[in-house]
């Protein structure tokens, strides 16, 4: 299982990677795994460089000069440990690295994730179909690029780990592991996340466990119900079904929810779109005099409650000058607000500034 999950690992990085560096241990020599790798890499044509760790002294060194057999053209003795060669390693890298600007760093960041045949395949295949003038790939690298700009009919966006939701014909995805790593690592790299959900089954507890990993790293969240097209419908399906699905979303639930059908291209468009509206939500900055301006109105309103005679006053207020909403609030006791009054700010925020799709952080400090 594990050579196989190897072999597996290699292939994706084989697909993926600019420059490989395979890696061996000078301790063990060579093995028959290494022997094996050798050959899948020599078949790929990105600069590989062999790097053969654990040479820390120099009886170590000559004894991996059996390296060399392996054929490989590029051979780098270091020790991980001690740092010895190590820079001889990064000098050759950064040589290889072409130094392209990278155009697409501001466009948002889109990652289609979901359980396993909710049709992320098919969504991504619906919107960037095969046709090369709606797909460009990212400068420097080939077809087999992570990330897909979209730059058509008004939209420009990335998204990201295509290949890992293209690739499926060529290598199995069965492994769940890398399944799990691949979608964590979208996440990690998106603005919003477009969940997908297999509508013919409703919102499972899988699906839940990657909406509450989206919200804990603050990322815009859109969720699709997919598969649209297998539903019977009457005139308030989708109605009904958007409230139960929100019901579960609990608490944060001021999450956009569109039904498509990746199948039928049916509304994929209106999907990108509501990704697009809750990217703009998230980069949304509220000023300093607005923010202050709604505080003391909010708290004309409804007033914190006060703890043991007290009074609890938030002063004022910033929006804290990273990428996803996040507020400072200055108060008398920070400790002493409550939960609910602190969830009563953030419906307030919500209402008045549009931050659907989106988890707000609020902290409060003492001032
Ligand atoms: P992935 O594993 O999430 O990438 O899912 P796939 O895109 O491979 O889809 C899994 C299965 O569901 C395939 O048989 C698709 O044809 C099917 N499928 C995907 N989207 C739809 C849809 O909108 N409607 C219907 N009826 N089937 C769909």
């Amino acid at each position: 299982i594990f050579e196989a999950a190897i072999r597996e690992q290699v292939l994706i990085a084989i697909d993926e990677a600019q420059i490989i560096l395979f890696m061996t241990d000078a301790q063990t020599g060579i093995t028959d795994l290494d022997e094996e790798v050798t050959q899948m890499l020599r078949k790929s044509k990105k600069p590989v460089l062999l790097v053969v760790n654990k040479s820390d002294n120099n009886r170590l060194l000559l004894e991996a000069t059996e390296f060399y057999s392996l054929g490989l053209e590029e051979v780098f003795f270091l020790s991980s440990m001690t740092g010895s060669g190590t820079g001889e390693l990064l000098d050759r890298v950064a040589e290889l690295i072409i130094d392209t600007p990278d155009e697409t760093l501001n466009l948002p960041r889109l990652a289609i994730i979901g359980q396993p045949n909710v049709g992320k395949s098919s969504l991504t295949n619906a919107l960037l179909g095969e046709e090369r003038h709606i797909v460009t790939d990212i400068a420097g690298t080939t077809r087999d690029s992570i990330d897909t700009r979209y730059n058509k009919f008004g939209y420009d966006f990335l998204l990201v780990d295509t290949a890992g939701i293209r690739r499926k014909a060529k290598v199995h995805e069965n492994i769940e592991f890398y399944s799990v790593m691949r979608a964590l690592r979208a996440l990690d790299e998106c603005d919003v996340c477009i969940l997908v959900i297999d509508a013919t089954l409703g919102v499972e507890s899988q699906d839940l466990a990657l909406f509450r990993l989206a919200q804990e790293r603050n990322k815009g969240i859109v969720i699709l119900m997919n598969k649209w097209d297998l539903i019977d419908k009457t005139t308030n399906t989708a109605r009904d079904m958007e409230l139960v699905v929100k019901e579960r979303l609990k608490p944060f639930s001021d999450v956009p929810v569109v039904f498509v059908s990746a199948l039928e291209k049916q509304r994929i468009f209106k999907a990108v779109e509501v990704a697009l509206s809750v990217y703009e939500n998230r980069t949304r900055r509220i000023r300093t005099s607005e923010l202050n301006t709604f505080l003391e109105e909010i708290q004309e309103q409804n007033q914190p409650p006060s703890h043991r005679g007290s009074l609890i006053k938030i002063k004022y207020g910033t929006q804290l000058p990273i990428a996803y909403p996040a507020f400072a609030l200055f108060c008398n006791h920070p400790k002493h607000i409550k939960e609910n009054y602190r969830n009563f700010i953030e419906n307030r925020l919500r209402e008045r500034f549009n931050f659907t799709g989106v988890p707000i952080s609020i902290f409060f400090r003492e001032k």
